[in-house]
């Protein structure tokens, strides 16, 4: 039997990657799943902190965001749907997994270089305090070097066995992978169950304005990405403003035209079992004498069909007052905690820390 764990960070209403890339796969899987399978959804807020939040900001996001699950079909009857800072197991196992957790290794991870717009082979040992002082150099916070341990804490509570997400996490599963090993290589033990990864087809789109980046929900530009709540017009704005290249026609080649291979990547996305590969699809179903004008037309109404109901789903939770939206929450908080807390105990145990 599987348990099945992801989370996503309320920093924004999702966009059209984090739709393909992880919201949209786990309705699949709820709905494809073995019954008895176990399936948690979480609102990430906790890691959404290691970067500065505006309070009311974050409040507004994380109901957004739980009407997001509702909206897309997640159905609290059969997921586990939770914020993570409603279950104080996740900061607990983070300590207990900080100390067997390398700072070497941490300081590899891209991510928190990425958020402090630093360059891959940054140093997080090299930050003075002088850099810090300046305004484009943030000081690197604890809580953002740490990061990768509490999502390890996250999936390691539930002793999970596959974890959905975008390739951007690939990274972060693997020292997951990695600290559940050192546990139990520490205390001779099992106890720590050793996750998949399972990543979904569509495991990164790229910006609409720089399709060498991720589309982000914290991109300080808000044309980079579409949001599942976007107009048609809004949709077909941003899509024909999406930066291609002066190559004529359209091929699929990600190096040399990431912007209009990023475009062919989502309508081959949105159009299943038409075609078996973004490149046969460009090749076979466009054909070169299709413009980009024209591709950008496909792509926009094809996303359009797609978010259509799920914007129209989202508008009509959102219509339902807090109160009745945060009793829906109770019963994923219960399970959750369930879950959570005899393993830790279990782990408290082969540490030492019980009568
Ligand atoms: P932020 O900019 O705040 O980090 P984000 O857009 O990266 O937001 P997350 O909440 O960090 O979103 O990630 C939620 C899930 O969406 C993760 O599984 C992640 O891998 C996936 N995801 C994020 N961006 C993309 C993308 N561009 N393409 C495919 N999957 C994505
Ligand atoms: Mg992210």
């Amino acid at each position: 039997l599987r348990t099945v764990f992801s989370g996503i960070q309320p920093t924004g209403i999702p966009h059209l990657g984090n739709y393909l890339g992880a919201l949209k796969p786990w309705v699949q899987l709820q709905n494809e799943s073995n019954p008895r399978d176990r399936l948690l959804f979480s609102i990430v807020d906790l890691h959404a902190i290691t970067v500065k939040q505006d309070p009311l900001l974050l409040r507004q996001w994380r109901r957004e965001m739980f009407a997001t699950f509702l909206a897309i079909g997640l159905d609290p009857n059969r997921s586990i749907l939770f914020a993570q800072s409603e279950v104080p197991q996740h900061a607990e196992m983070m300590w207990l997994l900080s100390c067997f957790a390398s700072m070497g290794y941490l300081s590899r991870m891209t991510q928190w270089k990425s958020k402090m717009s630093l360059p891959d082979n940054a140093s997080p040992f090299d930050l003075s305090p002088e850099s810090s002082k300046k305004k484009d150099t943030p000081a690197l916070k604890l809580g953002l070097f740490s990061y990768p341990v509490l999502q390890a804490a996250d999936i390691l509570l539930y002793r999970t066995t596959h974890v959905p997400v975008g390739e951007d996490q690939a990274q972060h599963l693997e020292f997951t992978r990695e600290l559940a090993q050192v546990f139990n290589s520490a205390y001779k033990t099992t106890i720590m169950q050793t996750p998949q990864t399972m990543l979904s087809p569509a495991k990164r789109i790229m910006s609409l304005t720089d399709p060498r980046k991720k589309m982000s929900k914290s991109d300080s530009k808000p044309q980079s990405r579409i949001m599942i709540t976007d107009t048609k017009e809004e949709i077909q704005t941003k899509i024909s403003k999406a930066v291609t290249d002066s190559i004529p026609g359209v091929s699929y080649d990600p190096q040399l035209r990431p912007g209009v291979s990023n475009l062919i990547e989502i309508l081959y996305h949105l159009s299943p079992g038409n075609c078996p590969s973004p490149d046969q699809m460009a090749n076979e179903l466009l054909g070169t004498d299709t413009s980009p004008k024209e591709l950008k037309g496909l792509v926009a109404d094809a996303i359009d069909k797609e978010l259509a109901p799920v914007r129209e789903r989202m508008n009509e939770v959102m219509s339902k007052s807090e109160a009745d939206i945060g009793k829906l929450l109770v019963p994923g908080i219960d399970k959750a905690r369930g879950i959570a807390m005899p393993h830790i105990m279990k782990m408290k145990q082969e540490m030492g820390l019980w009568w």
